[in-house]
């Protein structure tokens, strides 16, 4: 048995500060660049991306893989058409390529699923369209997703069957990517199509309220498992949406893949009557920061262990530049002590504290790059470093993170990490790898919305949500959006909905 294996992840914010580049692809962060068949699978195999558990699936099976080309961004604004069409023709004539040298059994992709191109708003649905083209109705396609996708009619349509990952934290990339080849495989043995059914939910869904460590999206979770078990459907695919995308599919959907057409109706049907049911406790409030940094410095000085502040507004895995500075202010103008923030994604400054050297005193003009507003300050550079560390949380673990030159700077009581590029702050190994042993601070300052949860939430006292500057804002139904379905709930237990 032949299969190819390929994948393109982007999630894409509509109103990030800016677009998504090649460049990007090529340099991002804490995830592998752009691989080429040559190099995809040594590169991926021991990683934490979805394609890795694809991967060990097909490797431990009678299958041949043709590997195409592979690639990730950071979540910013939408991805240009330049940097579409690059990798989206380095993945087709890989294909094709591969088909010239014989006959694919399927085809497996490594997508997010929310990715907004600049001329493609449904970019997945785009790129499975081109992929179902070449190889015509009988070659079976399967994909994983990131639960944060914008499903769409057209995904579904397309793709034989689709696997999002269960978890948000993502700790299951993995087992998503292989859940996404043991679809194929089943497709491939049974000799003909799953039915399908596809669902929306109407309402969008904060990215603070969709952690499935609690409820309501805890309860909804459970919920899936047992419609799954009991319609007997071979994958229920939950997706919460990402809702930031300036396109009509924007929002949580759910989609059923199973032997019969009633099984699949069902199945979504009831999923979906399980989100009408809940829709106010998807209402959550969240701090403003200064609020946040009151109530943390109050709850730290009677605790043992940090408290934890996400940052979830500018947080660079949902398109914030990671650069905005409002909790940092905060925590020096309320004189924190003991306080480390990560990240501030300034590559200016960062070059600035190489160049001043460990030791010296810096005068910055400190983030603030990505919305005209970096913060004056004034700190002594404590450690510098390349940026490179192996992550080692039970989400990124054995992914290598590479920030460019990076600073840890004092200011007052608060340690900043200043890097050259953004990355969520969902790891420990992050402040580690710069001296901070995260659980000896009194409180942790996180560019995170709840990705920080799986490997903070443990040494945590408290978590607290704060609102401070950035486009990843709490209440989407504040942002400008223009293309949005009619009927659809801009805020879950808000009645007013898009004309
Ligand atoms: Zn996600």
């Amino acid at each position: 048995m032949r299969i190819a294996i390929g994948g393109f992840l982007h999630e894409s914010h509509s109103f990030a500060p800016r677009p998504t580049t090649w460049a990007e692809f090529l340099e991002p962060g804490g995830w592998p660049p752009v691989q080429r068949p040559a190099t995809l699978l040594d590169a991926l195999r021991n990683t934490a991306v979805p394609a890795a558990g694809a991967i060990r699936v097909a490797e431990t099976r009678d299958v041949t893989i043709a590997p195409l080309s592979w690639g990730f961004a950071n979540p910013a604004g939408p991805v240009t058409a330049e940097a579409f069409e690059r990798l989206a023709a380095l993945i087709f004539h890989d294909l094709q390529a591969a088909l010239d040298q014989g006959p694919l059994d399927g085809l497996y992709l490594d997508l997010h699923g929310a990715m907004v191109a600049e001329h493609f708003p449904d970019a997945e649905g785009e790129l499975l369209r081109r992929a179902r083209a070449i190889l015509g109705p009988d070659v079976p396609i399967t994909a994983s997703l990131d639960p944060h996708c914008n499903l769409t009619e057209a995904m579904v349509r397309h793709a034989d069957a689709l696997a999002p990952f269960r978890t948000y934290p993502h700790v299951d990339m993995k087992e998503a990517g292989a859940r996404a080849m043991e679809l194929l495989l089943a497709r491939i043995r049974r000799g003909r199509p799953f039915a399908k059914a596809f669902r929306q939910v109407d309402y969008l869904i904060p990215i603070t309220s969709q952690c499935t460590l609690v409820p309501p999206m805890a309860d909804v979770m459970a919920a899936r498992a047992a419609i799954a078990a009991e319609k007997g459907v071979d994958e229920l695919a939950l997706c919460f949406g990402f809702p930031y995308a300036d396109f009509p599919d924007c929002g949580c959907a759910v989609a059923a893949f199973a032997e019969t057409q009633e099984a699949a109706e069902a199945a979504t049907t009831a999923l979906v009557a399980e989100f009408a049911r809940r829709e106010t406790e998807f209402a959550q409030p969240i701090l403003e920061a200064k609020q946040a940094v009151t109530e943390a410095l109050r709850i730290a000085a009677g605790a043992s262990k940090p408290v934890v502040i996400a940052d979830t507004q500018d947080n660079p895995g949902g398109g914030g530049h990671g650069d905005t500075t409002g909790l940092l202010a905060e925590l020096i103008a309320q004189g924190a002590q003991g306080a480390a923030l990560g990240l501030i994604n300034d590559a200016e400054s960062a070059a600035a504290c190489h160049a001043a050297g460990e030791g010296a005193s810096v005068a910055l003009a400190l983030g603030g790059k990505s919305d005209g507003a970096p913060l004056r300050v004034e700190g002594r550079v404590l450690k510098l470093s390349d940026g490179r560390f192996m992550c080692t949380g039970p989400m990124a673990g054995g992914n290598l993170a590479d920030l460019g030159a990076t600073a840890l700077l004092g200011i007052d009581g608060v340690k900043v990490i200043v890097t050259s590029r953004k990355m969520q702050a969902y790891d420990q190994a992050l402040f580690r790898h710069l001296g901070v042993e995260p659980a000896e601070q009194k409180i942790l300052a996180l560019k995170s919305s709840v990705h920080f949860r799986a490997d903070f939430q443990p040494i945590a006292a408290a978590v607290l949500v704060a609102a401070a500057p950035g486009p990843v804002v709490g209440d989407p139904a504040t942002l400008p959006f223009r293309h949005l379905r009619a009927g659809l709930k801009l805020r879950p237990g808000d009645n007013r909905r898009v004309g």
